[in-house]
């Protein structure tokens, strides 16, 4: 079938539906370059000694990632596969460096949680990606918060619904900028930590991640087709705690810049 008696039955099918024969049809419509209804703009993280910016395509977040977490969070660290879940792209919340950026408490919530982790940002992808090529497809790291409505994460858990609104919801995702693998390297060691007002909450080794970042991608690869722009939150250390406005949240990790946050 050529493409202009297709274009005729598809105008045909919209009218019997009830739409006008002029209006585009689904084959046009599906190709149509230029201006869309409502534009929505992409989501980017600056990336560290370039001009150019990472847009984010699809955040993942691993849970359960540090023994002494799944613990804390009443699981068994030693018989839990990773598991995965994923944050909307825009609740990406940029933090620069060398700034306490203001963080708007949410609604619903009496138990704001913060949870300091590396994210792994990919510049490639694929499908069932094996743990010794997974590196490859990293273009680099930043230092992240997986923040939770944790009394929303545990009631939702609870009842067996998922927990969609305890972790999935705007400005959930603070992070700092991307700095690419050829300036800072890989990480599998080094210390993440985080403080509120000064105090050390959260303090780990990353070589006390139970998944590596290579085995997070392999593993993520099965479920997923990964692709450029993609990030992945690599999980939290334990001591996840509350904090309430006007807290200001301190984070470190090795090698990269702090990331601070103000809760207004
Ligand atoms: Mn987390």
């Amino acid at each position: 079938m050529d493409v202009t008696r297709r274009n005729i039955m598809v105008g045909a099918m919209a009218s019997g539906s009830g739409l006008a024969a002029a209006q585009i049809g689904p084959a046009e419509a599906q190709t149509a370059a230029g201006s869309v209804m409502f534009a929505v703009a992409p989501v980017v993280v600056p990336i560290v000694g370039s001009d150019k910016m990472f847009q984010v395509r699809r955040i993942y977040c691993i849970g359960r990632n540090y023994a002494a977490h799944a613990r804390e969070m009443g699981s068994d660290p030693t018989r839990e596969p990773p598991f995965f879940f994923q944050k909307p792209t825009d609740a990406i919340q940029n933090i620069p460096v060398n700034s306490v950026v203001d963080h708007p408490y949410p609604s619903l919530t009496k138990n704001y949680h913060y949870e300091v982790e590396l994210v792994c940002a990919l510049k490639s992808g694929g499908k069932n990606i094996p743990i010794d090529r997974a590196l490859d497809h990293v273009f680099g790291y930043a230092l992240g918060l997986d923040m939770t409505r944790r009394d929303l994460q545990r009631a939702l858990g609870d009842e067996k619904k998922p927990w969609e609104i305890g972790k999935s919801f705007d400005h959930s995702a603070p992070i700092g900028p991307i700095h690419p693998v050829d300036m800072v390297g890989h990480f599998t060691k080094g210390e993440i930590s985080l403080a509120v007002n000064g105090t050390v909450k959260q303090k780990a080794g990353l070589d006390h991640m139970i998944w590596s970042v290579a085995e997070q991608i392999s593993k993520l690869s099965e479920a997923f087709e990964l692709k450029a722009g993609d990030i992945i939150y690599s999980g939290t250390p334990e001591n996840v705690g509350p904090v309430v406005k006007g807290d200001v949240i301190l984070c470190k990790l090795e090698r990269l810049p702090d990331l601070s946050i103000k809760i207004v």
